[in-house]
């Protein structure tokens, strides 16, 4: 692992080869009939032990997240308490989700029962490790399914301790395995795998279609929650005492690495002038610092290969012909000179067909683009391969309810920037993903229906 703040070696990690998939999935295969046989009761302690575990853990898991990604601890805080949360909202759901009976034609009784799909192959990405692994993990494990996490290459720690204290929370070996390893080896080897039922997926649309390729091989069971370039709309009526911050936050949080950033930001011709000034001044004032220190407001990207990747994104918008209004550039203050750190920007005068306005940046970068009407604003928005997420700003309540029915989305919010809610379903349509995590609208992603008609 290479600390993303100093560039240095920090530890390293053995990288699975396809033979040590095999044993993680022949365990997590051995394991079903255990973990069948714990009922819905034992089940739920189980889970809400380990949610106990992970609160309790929480300055080791955050520091150890924070160090291992770059951002802000106090970012990593809020991501571990979720995880905790996550675990304790599907250890509740056990015993309150099970089938149906149906009324039928004929004379009889036909009933559903949920099962567990089997060994599940979870597949998470760098961005927030910790919460997206218990995004996937919990439902799993809750629905009566085993698993096998393969967290990104870059950032195991977090997963392979939360595989640790499954196991001191008393869930039975090999019911949970952790294998950390390189997605084209240890990935593919899981996806590929005959005894894996399921694919749980969270990453790029590039690696996501490949994966739903290969698992159609075997017609495994896919969830894909992809990548975003997600509107902002902000109409001339919003409060923008409000909507200012939040714009920014709902890209700069994660320094932008964030498959919900609302990175094109559209805002009325009327209001644009002043809105872009606040905006400004408010990106101005952000405060860049030690991902440790409790102060800081951004920290440092994943990878010095990952900031190169943000930077061209910078110097193509100014070859677009954009305005780089402020940021974009490498600090040199001797505390952050070698780390992956790059100042938050905002790119003004955006068109809608540029590639910065298009194509997913994953960094600190915000593009603004003018609009005049509502029709325009929702061609402009819906003008994307994705449809992840989005923010609409306005006091009128039937506007806001009509432009968030046209816009192509899975996850909206209105005056406010944050769309992501444990309880909620979150996912993605178009190239942004298939099938919804979180939320009990999940729980249907890890069980098969079975169902039985019984004659009278
Ligand atoms: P990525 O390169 O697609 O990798 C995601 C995961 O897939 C990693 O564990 C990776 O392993 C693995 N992988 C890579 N190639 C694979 C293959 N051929 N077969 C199976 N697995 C493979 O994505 P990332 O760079 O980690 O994450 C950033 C992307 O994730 C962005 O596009 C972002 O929008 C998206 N994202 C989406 C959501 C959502 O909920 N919609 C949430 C977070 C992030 P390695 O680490 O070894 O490459």
């Amino acid at each position: 692992m290479i600390d993303p703040v100093t560039g240095q070696l920090w530890t390293t990690v053995a990288a699975a080869g396809v033979e040590d998939i095999d044993r993680a999935v022949q365990a997590a295969d051995q394991a079903r009939a255990t973990w069948r046989r714990v009922n819905s009761r034992d089940r739920t302690r189980l889970l809400l032990k380990l949610a106990d575990l992970v609160r309790d853990q929480i300055d080791v898991l955050a520091q150890l997240e924070s160090r291992n990604v770059g951002k802000p601890i106090r970012e990593a805080r809020e991501e571990v308490e979720l995880a905790a949360d996550c675990f304790e909202y599907y250890a509740g759901a056990i015993n309150k989700v099970g089938g149906q009976t149906i009324p039928v034609a004929a004379a009889g009784t036909s009933l559903t029962w949920r099962e567990p799909i089997g060994v599940c192959g979870l597949i998470a990405p760098w961005n927030f490790p910790i919460a997206i692994a218990a995004w996937k993990v919990a439902p799993a494990l809750a629905m009566g399914n085993t698993v096998v996490l393969k967290p990104a290459s870059q950032t195991p720690l977090t997963a392979l301790r939360l595989g640790e204290l499954a196991l001191v929370a008393g869930i039975p070996p090999g019911v949970m395995n952790v294998v950390p390893g390189k997605g084209q080896v240890a990935g593919e080897a899981l996806v590929n795998h005959p005894l894996v039922r399921k694919v749980s997926f969270t990453g790029s649309t590039a690696v996501g279609s490949q994966v739903m390729r290969l698992a159609a091989e075997d017609i495994k069971r896919v969830s894909l929650e992809l990548g975003g370039k997600s509107a902002n709309l902000v109409f001339a009526d919003a409060d923008l005492d409000k909507a200012v911050p939040k714009a920014l936050w709902s890209v700069f949080s994660n320094a932008g690495q964030d498959c919900c950033a609302r990175s094109r930001l559209l805002i009325e011709r009327s209001i644009y002038p002043d809105f872009l000034g606040r905006l400004t001044e408010q990106c101005q004032a952000l405060k860049l610092g030690l991902p440790s220190d409790p102060q800081t407001e951004i920290g440092s990207l994943i990878s010095q290969h990952h900031r190169d990747l943000v930077r061209q994104y910078i110097e193509l918008g100014q070859q677009e012909g954009a305005t780089l209004v402020c940021g974009g550039e490498i600090p040199t203050t001797p505390s952050l000179a070698q780390g992956a750190y790059l100042y938050p920007a905002i790119f003004a005068d955006v068109r809608p067909q540029m590639r910065i306005a298009q194509e997913e940046i994953f960094g600190p970068v915000i593009c603004l683009i003018p609009f005049d009407t509502e029709a325009e604003a929702i061609q402009i928005a819906n003008h994307s391969l994705y449809g992840l997420s989005g923010s609409i700003w306005t006091q009128d309540i039937s506007r806001a309810l009509r432009v968030a029915r046209a816009i192509e989305t899975g996850v909206l919010s209105i005056n406010t920037g944050h769309s992501v809610h444990l309880e909620a379903p979150f996912g993605g349509v178009k190239r942004s993903g298939l099938g919804r995590e979180l939320g009990l609208a999940v729980l249907d992603q890890y069980t098969e229906i079975k169902s039985i008609f019984i004659a009278e």
